[in-house]
């Protein structure tokens, strides 16, 4: 991971530990002193004042995320590196760059660590840890399995969603993974031998799978 990036998250994590890790973007906005506003566009500035504008419809998931991000950008910003950030990659990449360290840094936030540990130690690396920590998270399967697929930087996994004879989804840490989105599987077990699977909903044929090494 490129140097600044590096130092970006490690702040971000020590202000989401210092705040306590709250679990609701409002107490966190609180704890970094930022005012949340209800605006037509999604936008973060650090100020002073802290000011962090959202769009009325708050309460989904995505939503939730959505605010993570920018309370991610005031962090950024707080770090004093955004311009390092930005300068790490060409200029036309840059503002995409910004995006991916800040998505990465809200998935942090919404999804902290002692919330991944505790299940994990619960249910060990598993499927079942994954819908776990989903669930306490109220995060989307899309945003859990990233984050929990690069939890750890010594652990290498492919976490992926199946549904009835295609890949639906997948987030994965390892560079050996060959499992792509769109795949068609129509014998998963056969497909992918080595993954722990877990059914997720028998209606809807949706089974998600882990595999770690
Ligand atoms: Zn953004």
């Amino acid at each position: 991971m490129r140097a600044a990036t590096a130092a970006v998250i490690a702040f971000a994590d020590q202000q989401y530990a210092d705040a306590g890790y709250p679990e609701h973007s409002d107490a966190l906005a609180a704890a970094l002193k930022v005012r949340v506003i209800v605006g037509d566009e999604n936008f973060a500035v650090d100020g002073p004042p802290s000011i962090v504008s959202q769009t009325p419809d708050t309460y989904a998931p995505r939503q939730r995320f959505t605010m993570f991000h920018e309370l991610a950008h005031i962090l950024i910003q707080r770090s004093g590196l955004e311009d390092d950030l930005l300068a790490e990659v060409d200029e036309e990449d840059a503002e995409a760059h910004l995006e991916l360290v800040t998505n990465h840094i809200a998935g942090r936030l919404l999804i902290p660590d002692p919330v991944i540990r505790h299940y994990v130690k619960l249910h060990g690396f598993t499927p079942t840890a994954i819908t776990e920590i989903r669930r306490q998270a109220r995060a989307s399967l899309a945003a859990t399995i990233r984050r929990v697929a690069t939890w750890q930087p010594e652990r290498e996994a492919t976490i992926f969603l199946a549904g009835d004879r295609y890949i639906l989804d997948v987030a994965s840490s390892d560079p050996w993974n060959r499992l792509r989105r769109y795949d068609r599987v129509p014998d998963l077990r056969a497909a992918v031998p080595d993954a722990e699977l877990l059914a997720l909903s028998p209606m809807r044929r949706r089974t998600l799978g882990l595999i770690s090494r």
